[in-house]
């Protein structure tokens, strides 16, 4: 055995072998005790691992706790214990003490660990995605082919699922199980406001339990009807400077490129606008759109969306996104689009052609939006991992609904669902206020803000969305961290704990100086 004159340790290692050789009873353990403690320290002493001298200090720290024996008690020396403490040292390559790993860091994943214990245990039953239920969608969409007649080929294509879109109740009652009352809400309903899912959407659909995240978001209620109050314009009404344009932001603007989508969003922000009529619009409007963008070089950023971007046949995608190349101040551009989510079967090669060459030339960004993990299923998710190899990033923008998304267990799954299928959480909005036909489904603010908040220091930092209220622009709503500016310091809180935190920050005079870095060589 290695003597120890050599070895000084650290505080926290000092502070453990100074609580395990304090003395609490008299008398001797057991010889199980003995045997057990005399079998790890011969394993700890064996070989080059850490793992090993970890445990049995682990296992010293249980034996003084719970029954009260030091080591001499148990029968292994100071001596030969600061010995393992040293070879541990020795090993670990960032020099990390026994002490250190036993005494502070295992106790902290620990707490960690707790954080996110009852989410682990909640999500498969309350947040299921698409992938783990896959079984009972198989079942849907067996028995919504045989409904309404459609081959496997009508199935597999996008033509397909447009063509046997579920626009009327009594079709929507055939595949879905409805409540009586429900279906004559639902025929009033749709008298006023435009259904659609496509055959593969409605599959997503769980039977047997009420209030289904995907029903909700596809199937108006008698609610949409009953809230109806004033509503209120879109802000857009005045925010367009030119035919087909949004323009809040100087370098950003939107093309509203067509008014239709694949399915229809109970929820939908541009309801006045969207479904009411399906309209393509003249190649002369998105000629006086684009005139807008190339007379305007502040303007960087293109968005096009809609309605749904990739509605548009790929043609004229094509024409648009050259276009939108061939203006030499554009920089990058975005295509809004939620078909890889409610029809991903229209996610074939020529597109994805089509969208890679764009890229090539100036960043291609994807924004979707996936407001539940049940909307990832296999085909979708094959849908995002095949667009993200061909673009600069596919980005998601959720809306916070009711019963949808609003706790922490199914806003955590859709996050940590969504990037594994290569999307990165990038918005998730408060729900409008403006149109009160779905003012059911809204969500105050301070349980939006919770639910993010709860994300932080959790769940990967790339997986936690920014939250957004859209009020004539967008405006972030996330808390402060920061309770206190001092001189030279914040007081900060650490969200997942509610841990304060003292933490330095430059001096104002400080800051100012200019004399810095190379500047100090001209004197
Ligand atoms: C959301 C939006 C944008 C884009 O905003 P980002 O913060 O850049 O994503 C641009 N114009 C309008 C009108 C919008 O609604
Ligand atoms: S996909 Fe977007 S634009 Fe279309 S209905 Fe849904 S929310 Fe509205």
């Amino acid at each position: 055995m290695s003597t120890t004159a050599s070895y000084t340790m650290d505080t926290f290692t000092a502070d453990l072998f100074a609580a395990l050789f304090t003395v609490k009873k008299d008398g001797a353990p057991s010889d199980e005790d003995r045997g057990a403690a005399a079998e790890l320290f011969r394993q700890a002493e064996t070989g080059n691992l850490t793992g090993s001298i970890v445990d049995l200090f682990a296992a010293l720290a249980r034996f003084h706790e719970i029954q009260g024996w030091t080591p001499e008690q148990l029968g292994l020396s100071r001596q030969s214990l600061e010995a393992l403490a040293a070879k541990h040292e020795r090993l670990d390559e960032h020099r990390v003490t026994v002490g250190g790993r036993v005494g502070q860091a295992r106790p902290i994943v620990d707490a960690a660990r707790s954080r996110v214990a009852e989410y682990l245990d909640r999500h498969p039953l309350e947040a299921p995605s698409g992938i783990e239920v896959w079984d009972r969608m198989l079942e849907n969409q067996q028995r919504i082919k045989n409904v309404l007649g459609m081959s496997e080929d009508d199935w597999n294509s996008y033509s397909g699922q447009l063509r046997h879109a579920i626009e009327d109740v009594e079709t929507l009652a055939k595949v879905v199980d409805l409540p009586e009352r429900a279906v004559e809400d639902v025929l009033r309903v749709t008298k006023t406001y435009r259904m659609r899912l496509t055959p593969y959407y409605a599959s997503l659909i769980l039977p047997g339990q009420i209030n289904d995240p995907v029903l909700l978001q596809s199937v108006p209620t008698g609610e949409m009807v009953d809230n109806a109050g004033v509503e209120i314009p879109p802000v857009a009404a005045d925010h367009s400077p030119a035919r087909l344009i949004d323009q809040f932001y100087p370098r950003v603007v939107t093309i509203k490129a067509t008014n239709m989508c694949a399915m229809y969003c109970t929820h939908c922000l541009r309801l006045a606008h969207i479904g009411a009529k399906d309209r393509i619009y003249s190649k002369e409007a998105y000629g006086e759109a684009l005139d807008y963008i190339r007379a305007n070089p502040e303007i960087r950023d293109v968005l096009v969306t809609g309605g749904d971007s990739l509605v548009l046949p790929n043609s004229m995608l094509q024409w648009l996104l050259c276009e939108l190349d061939s203006i030499e101040h554009v920089r990058m551009k975005r295509l809004g689009t939620r078909i890889p989510v409610t029809t991903p079967q229209r996610i074939d090669n020529e597109l994805l052609d089509i969208l890679e060459a764009s890229s090539d030339k100036k960043p291609l960004r994807v924004v979707t939006q996936i407001n539940t993990a049940q909307e990832i299923t296999p085909v979708s998710k094959a849908a995002f991992r095949a667009i993200s190899k061909r673009v600069a990033a596919v980005m998601n923008q959720a809306v916070l609904l009711k019963g949808i998304n609003d706790s922490s267990v199914k806003m955590w799954k859709l996050c940590e669902t969504i990037q594994e299928a290569c999307v990165r959480p990038y918005y998730v909005f408060n729900c409008s206020y403006r149109n009160p036909q779905f003012k059911h489904l809204r969500v105050p603010v301070a349980v939006g803000q919770s639910i993010v908040e709860s994300m932080y220091g959790n769940i990967s930092g790339d997986a936690i969305p920014r939250y957004i209220a859209t009020a004539g622009g967008k405006i972030p709503l996330h808390r402060t961290n920061v309770l206190e500016h001092g001189h030279g310091h914040v007081k900060m809180q650490k969200p997942w704990s509610g841990e304060q935190v003292t933490y330095p920050d430059p001096e104002p005079q400080e800051y100012a100086r200019q004399d810095f870095g190379f500047a100090k060589y001209e004197k």
